[in-house]
């Protein structure tokens, strides 16, 4: 094939690849209650942390009986790290109780709302370029990038590239990251969309073999 990261040639294999996967998923049908839930905007950020490097299946698993202990912004402030780490234990990442604390102490001073600027969002404890731009696009609904490891994986496989752990940082990956998700779908669609197939069929172990877009992909 061309080389897969010139600009012209890459337009059209992420246009293939975006279209692939948005129809793959008009096809399924997955129930995670914080995709219909209308919750209010520091949940939906709480629930990105919880969701962060964790299959969502566990998470769907604690999820309610969290927003029922955890029903406001305050119960979750005044909560202990510990308290709030045996409640996520399930979960691993322990860490992450730490953050949630610190998060529900900065969001509580602000009454609940969550900052409107993504910098600022990104700034919060434990949430960081993915997390803030997850929220901004199921939240918010805007089109807007967010990367992590699997969304890596499915560029490198489809367009024949490798990569690392340090790929997700490098400015010309960010930027092929930024094209991807440069589409004319409702943006918490395609995110949903992206999410699942990184999970459903180009994960840790690729299902090739049913895979939408086999024909147009690089991986061997
Ligand atoms: S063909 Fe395989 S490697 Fe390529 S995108 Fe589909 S599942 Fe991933």
């Amino acid at each position: 094939m061309d080389d897969p990261l010139e600009p012209d040639t890459v337009q059209s294999e992420l246009k293939i690849l975006r279209s692939g996967v948005i129809s793959w998923w008009r096809t399924q049908e997955f129930n995670f209650p914080w995709r219909t839930r209308e919750g209010s905007e520091w949940e939906a950020l709480v629930t990105e942390v919880l969701l962060q490097r964790t299959r969502a299946n566990a998470v769907k698993e604690l999820y309610r009986e969290f927003f029922k202990k955890y029903s406001s912004i305050e119960r979750l402030h005044d909560a202990s790290e510990g308290e709030i780490r045996d409640d996520i234990s399930s979960l691993g990442l322990h860490w992450r109780a730490e953050y949630l604390s610190s998060l529900g102490t900065e969001l509580s001073e602000r009454g609940g709302r969550v900052p409107e600027d993504r910098a600022d969002i990104e700034d919060l404890p434990g949430i960081g370029q993915y997390a803030a731009g997850a929220f901004l696009t199921f939240q918010r609904h805007r089109r807007v990038t967010f990367i992590d490891a699997n969304i890596v994986k499915l560029l490198g496989r489809f367009l024949g590239f490798e990569w690392d752990g340090e790929t997700r940082r490098k400015a010309w990956f960010v930027d092929l990251a930024d094209a991807f998700f440069d589409h004319d779908y409702p943006p918490a669609k395609f995110g949903y969309a992206v999410l699942d197939f990184t999970r459903e069929v180009c994960g840790r172990t690729p299902e090739c073999e049913s895979c939408p877009v086999q024909k147009d992909c690089a991986f061997p």
